[in-house]
């Protein structure tokens, strides 16, 4: 079978690689993405609860400081695309946005679709081809030695060893690529499959492997905003109560490894929400994650001294008042009743009867609750993987690998992950853009 020749073959059509496909072909290049689900970017559709949050409100600063020290390798990329031009990208393509509270920007409609479509759009008008429901299952590279050879038998593919010595930059390599309908050569390869999260929606890490097998090192991947497993039954009672402001900490022994404020969810297994998941990564990265413990401040806008002076002062003007009555109103009845048990509080009784040590004990349950951690919903419900190809081998001027020239890795597949709030995705388009651009 002869081989299809391409300028720019894409492997993945996410959000990194088609904004890498469609800024490639508006550049001229004649360019092929390939896709292994039916259809493209799945995980936009499922982004945001559907809505999609596709960035975050602020300059290219907030985005790399959200990311740590990590963060600096998105500078180029966020100079070439930053969040104000996602924003007029997607407005140019009829994608009003808007701003939440939080930051998080997302379509005013409220549809993921209306993003995915916008991207798809620009795509057709670039030229760009997307295949479909082909995925790429080998990448070959011709060794230089034994190049103009020919291919067979003098190829590395990914079951291979590395070469030891990266092709010169001079030489113009031609990658084989196969697919179960054809083969293709391609001069320049940018691999965006993403990470292993959600290996439902087509993400099986399948480009770590390919990374791997040209030499890349790969961070080992583990699940990052992933809700928490729990197994004490207090917790598991509360399912489906939501708390808008907690403020939480990882605590090994009594070393912090996270803490973060926000939206807060018990489940049927443990915990979830916003900030749940943005400490996920202290969890799924510990050797042990069963030893840890989640620390908890359900009233974390007031001062531990403050909420012990309201509680003895209602306390003492109670009257006839029964206990719920008069503690703090902005959490529910479900959570009180719970945090009295576990603070050996009686509940169900008249407020003037509690004593100094059961008011501290209560304090000590809204804002020092401890909750024991039996571990992570795991890749299958994480929305990104951390680790990942090294950041120390991409040029991150370019997304050119630095042992592979004419090898690119934009989007999830970097050993990058981000908060909840928008920043995934924008260094997502960014590097895919910056990818593209490179070409
Ligand atoms: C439930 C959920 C909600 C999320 N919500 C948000 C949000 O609101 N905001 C945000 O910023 N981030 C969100 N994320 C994270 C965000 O979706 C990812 O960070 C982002 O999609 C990464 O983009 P990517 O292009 O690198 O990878 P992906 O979007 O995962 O795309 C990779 C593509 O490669 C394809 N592929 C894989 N292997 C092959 C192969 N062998 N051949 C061909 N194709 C292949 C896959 O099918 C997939 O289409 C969410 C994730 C999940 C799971």
């Amino acid at each position: 079978m002869d081989a299809e020749r391409w300028q720019t073959v894409v492997i993945g059509a996410g959000a990194a690689g088609l904004v890498a496909a469609l800024r490639a072909a508006e550049r001229g290049k004649r360019v092929l993405l390939l896709e292994k689900n039916p259809r493209p970017g799945v995980k936009i559709l499922m982004s945001g609860g559907t809505r999609c949050n596709l960035t975050h409100a602020c300059d290219n600063r907030g985005i790399i400081t959200a990311y740590g020290e990590p963060g600096k390798f998105l500078s180029s990329a966020l100079a070439a695309f930053s969040v104000e031009r996602t924003i007029r990208f997607f407005n140019d393509e009829g994608v009003a946005t808007k701003v939440e509270t939080t930051g998080k920007v997302f379509p005013v409609s409220n549809r993921a679709t209306d993003v995915l479509d916008a991207l798809v759009r620009r795509l057709r008008r670039s030229g760009a081809s997307l295949a479909l429901d082909e995925p790429l299952t080998e990448i070959m590279l011709p060794s230089p030695s034994f190049e103009g050879e020919g291919p067979e038998g003098r190829v590395r593919t990914p079951r291979q060893p590395p070469h030891p010595n990266p092709l010169p930059r001079e030489k113009k390599a031609v990658f084989q690529l196969v697919t179960p309908r054809r083969t293709i050569d391609a001069e320049k390869v940018i691999i965006t499959s993403g990470g292993q999260s959600y290996p439902a929606a087509g993400t099986t890490g399948d480009g770590y492997r390919w990374a791997a097998a040209f030499g890349h090192v790969i961070v080992p991947p583990r699940p990052a905003l992933t809700p928490l497993t729990v197994s004490d039954v207090w917790v598991q009672r509360l399912s489906g109560v939501t708390i808008p402001d907690v403020a939480v900490r990882v605590l090994d022994q009594t070393v912090e490894l996270a803490r973060r404020r926000g939206s807060f969810l018990f489940t049927h297994f443990g915990l979830s929400g916003p900030v749940v998941l943005d400490v996920s990564r202290a969890v799924s990265g510990h050797p042990r994650p069963a030893s840890l413990v989640l620390e908890c401040d359900f009233l974390p806008a007031k001062p531990r001294a403050a909420l012990a002076e309201e509680l003895k002062a209602r306390t003492a003007s109670a009257g006839r008042k029964l206990l719920l009555a008069i503690l703090p109103e902005e959490l529910p009845g479900r959570l009180h009743e719970a945090l009295a048990a576990n603070a050996g509080v009686r509940f169900d009784r008249k407020a003037a009867e509690l004593t100094k040590i059961e008011r501290l004990a209560l304090v000590a349950a809204y804002q020092q609750q401890r909750i024991a951690v039996t571990g992570t919903r795991g890749f299958r419900q994480a929305e990104v993987t951390a680790g990942g190809v090294a950041l120390g081998e991409v040029d991150s001027r370019t997304m050119q690998s630095k042992l592979v020239p004419g090898l690119y890795l934009a989007g999830e597949i970097l050993d990058l992950d981000g908060p909840i709030g928008g920043y995934n995705f924008q260094a997502a388009w960014s590097t895919g853009w910056l990818a593209g651009s490179s070409v």
